[in-house]
Formats: structure tokens, sequence, C-alpha cells
């Protein structure tokens, strides 16, 4: 009998294949390079696609059938308040991590002159972007994320441009309509709706077909987008900001076995080895794709599947959580910040790095779950401490890299709260039987 190559060792082997490809392409020169942004890159953007296409009618179906078959609407408010109440707890602690991190390693403090003279100058254009991007954010009326809650057309909430927590909002709306109106009038929508559940998960593992190949494209111009004409940047680069990137890394590692398997253990009462070996693929896509929003349906699928979550907590969880429970990205503003003020010889008060904690905690959960998101937010973190934004040129070298390890760390932490809260709510499989 032949054995199934698991889907985490398909991801990787297309990982390892897209990283040395566009390794060889950088160094073999433009004609590659220009080959492979051609005929290979598009697949990447392909698979991207195509799991943010199935994202919206997963959310819709999976939150909607949950709902519905809640016999109770206060317990929606009570998930709803544990789960945000999680959420924000986790973030607090990440940032928590993070500052002192950063303040023990110090490694603004090891940067020279020269080297911060060379950093700024490379990035001058990315950085005039992302300082641009957040300026539209800052200069919003202060309930306009309120607002920007409920949608107007249902249409446009799903639409490129729209917002996920409006998909979550309108599915709610239907989802407590349905309990409300007489049995028999609701149950041909649910039925319709729950058929439709199944055909969109079967739709998740058609497109998951295809994630070797995705993540190939994907890395492979990551590499080739990091080189750009210099091949031998990198490597400057990384040297250049190595103990930055390290405290970054080890305050995620930190965070990810504290907290989320603190959570795991002791909330969700499941076994941490089995969480992880569990989470993998769901790790590795994060990884690739840099978006917890791109990931978030094979995310669903594997809480629902793998790790025994019942879909009612997945569907409200999971997207509210990829869309405001970043806690690799708090926790890398927060070092990110101190950082750039140690570079620029600026101490920073207690009261400061409190404003931090504060400011990362709102602004991870302005982030959407895209590429680069935290980074244009990070602006609003260093205004905040009146911290010059030009600092950001410093990093945007290496943040690609970055925010590939945070998002991976964001949708780990958006699962754990989703086992946590099922756990207690009764909804794990494991309680069923
Ligand atoms: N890429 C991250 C995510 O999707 C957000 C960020 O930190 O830039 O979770």
């Amino acid at each position: 009998m032949t054995k199934k190559i698991p889907l985490h060792v398909k991801i990787l082997l297309g990982m390892i294949l897209g990283l040395s490809w566009g390794i060889a392409a950088v160094n073999l020169g433009s004609a590659w390079v220009g080959f492979s942004k051609d005929y290979i890159h598009p697949f990447g953007t392909i698979f991207m696609n195509l799991l943010k296409l199935i994202a919206i009618p997963m959310i819709l179906t999976s939150l909607v059938t949950g709902i519905a078959s809640l016999n109770d609407i206060g317990k929606l408010g009570r998930i709803g308040g544990k789960t945000i109440g999680i959420f924000i707890g986790t973030t607090v602690i990440a940032i928590t991590i993070g500052l002192v991190l950063v303040n023990i390693v110090q490694p603004g403090k090891q940067i020279s002159e020269e080297t911060r003279d060379m950093l700024m100058q490379g990035n001058q254009e990315q950085m005039m972007a992302k300082t641009l991007a957040a300026e539209s954010v800052k200069n919003r009326p202060a309930l306009q994320p309120l607002v920007d809650l409920f949608p107007s057309n249902v249409i446009n909430a799903a639409g490129d441009n729209g917002n996920m927590l409006q998909i979550v909002i309108f599915a709610v709306f239907l989802g407590i309509a349905i309990t409300l109106i007489p049995n028999e009038k609701a149950e041909p929508l649910v039925k319709l709706m729950d058929s439709a559940n199944e055909v969109v998960m079967k739709v998740v593992d058609l497109i998951m077909i295809i994630a070797p190949l995705g993540v190939f494209a994907l890395l492979s111009a990551v590499i080739v987008d990091l080189a750009k004409d210099d091949p031998s940047q990198i490597l400057g680069l990384l040297s250049a900001l190595g103990v930055y990137s390290l405290t970054v890394l080890a305050a995620l590692f930190l965070h990810l076995s504290l907290t989320y398997l603190g959570l795991v253990r002791f909330v969700a009462r499941m076994n941490i080895w089995d969480f992880l070996k569990k989470m993998r693929p769901v790790q590795l896509l994060a990884f690739s794709t840099s978006s917890s929003n791109a990931t978030l349906p094979v995310n669903m699928e594997n809480c629902e599947d793998e790790l025994g979550v019942d879909e009612e907590i997945t569907g409200f969880v999971l997207p509210l959580g990829a869309t405001i429970n970043m806690d690799g990205t708090s926790c890398y503003q927060a070092i990110a910040a101190v950082f750039i003020a140690q570079v620029f010889n600026m101490d920073l008060t207690l009261l400061e790095q409190l404003t931090i904690i504060f400011t990362a905690l709102l602004s991870s959960v302005g982030s959407a779950g895209v590429p680069g998101a935290g980074v244009v937010m990070l602006v609003i973190v260093l205004n905040s401490v009146n911290v010059p934004v030009e600092g950001i040129a410093l990093i945007l070298g290496v943040d690609r890299i970055l925010d590939m390890c945070r998002t991976a760390v964001n949708v780990t932490g958006d699962a754990a709260v989703c086992c946590s809260v099922a756990r207690m709510e009764g909804k794990l499989k494991s309680d069923i039987v």
C-alpha cells in the first residue's frame, strides 16, 4: 500500500525548492530572475488569490451554521467576551515580553553611525510609502473603526477592499435571525448552509493540492525581491540587523512557548506536542504567505478536522483572530520601536514604554492580516512616543523575513485561543465523546 505524503512535508519541500530556486536565479543573472518573475511568481499569486477567495464563503457558512445551532443567544455574547478577553491578555503579554527583551539586549546600541546611514539610505522610497499609508489610518475620526465594522453593502464587504469583520457581523446577524424564526422556516436554509460548508471545506482541500507549487513560487519571489539588484545585500543586511532580528525571533519563540503552549496545556488541556504537530501545515503556510487572512481557511479546517474544535467556535474565533489578534506583530512592533529609539540615542522612559504597550495593542488590532501590514502600523507606535518615523527605513530590509515568522506566531495564537475557548465551552471533540 502506498503511504500518502503528509501535507506539511509537501509544503516544506515546496519551500526548500522555492528558496533554492530563488537563490539560483539571483546568482544566475537577470534572465533567470526575469523568467522567475514572469513564469513562476504568478503561481504564488494564484495560490494566495484562491485562499482569499474561499475565506469569505468559509466564514459565512461556518458561522451561520454554528450560530444557528446554538439554542441560546446569550452564549454567543459569552463566547465573544471570553475570546476578546484572551486575545487582549495574550497581546499584552507578547508586547511585555518584547519590551523586556529589547531593553535587556539593546540591539540598537550595536549599530554604528555609518551602518545607520547606510541602512537609512537604502529604503527611503519604501519608507515614504509606508508612512503615507499610515497617515490615512492616523487621521481617521476616533470611532471610525467601530463604524467600519458595519457594512452598508454585503457585496462590497466581501470585495477586495472589504473588511473580514464586516462579514463576521453579517453572518452573526443571519445566524441570530435564523434562531429567531420558526423551525420549519429556518430548516431549509440551515441545511443549505450546512452543505455549503461541507463543499467549501472540500474546496480548501482542492486548493491545497497546489500548495507545494504555491509556496515554491512565493518563496522564490521572496528571495528575488530581497536580493533586488545586489545579491550580496542580503548577507550585509542580516549581519547589520542580526542582533535586532534575533531579539525579535527570541521574543516570538518565548511568547509561543510560554503563553500559547501554556494556554494549550492548562486551559485547552491538550497535549502540546500533539497541538504543535497538527499545526505544522498551518504554520508553514503562514510563514510562506506572510498573511493571516490567506491562512485562515486552512487554519479553520485544521482546527475543526485535526484539533477537534466545533465549527461554531472556529467560525467565530478564527476570523476574529486573523483580523484583531496579532501577538507576533505587536511583539515585533514593540521591539522595533525601542530598537529605532536606541539607534537614534533616545532613551524611552517607563511611561513611554507603557504607551508602547497601549499603542502596539491598538495597532496590532488595526493591522490587516496581509504581508507587511505590521510595519505600516508601526508608524503609529513610533508617533506615540515621538521616535522619528524615518527610522523604519532601518528595519525594512529584514522586514519580510520577520513578517513570515510573526505571521506563523499570529496564526498559532489564533488556534491556541480557539482550542482554549472551545474547551471552556465544552466544544472540543474530546468533551463530547
Ligand atoms: N503579515 C502579518 C499577518 O498577516 C501582519 C504583519 O505583522 O505584518 O498576520
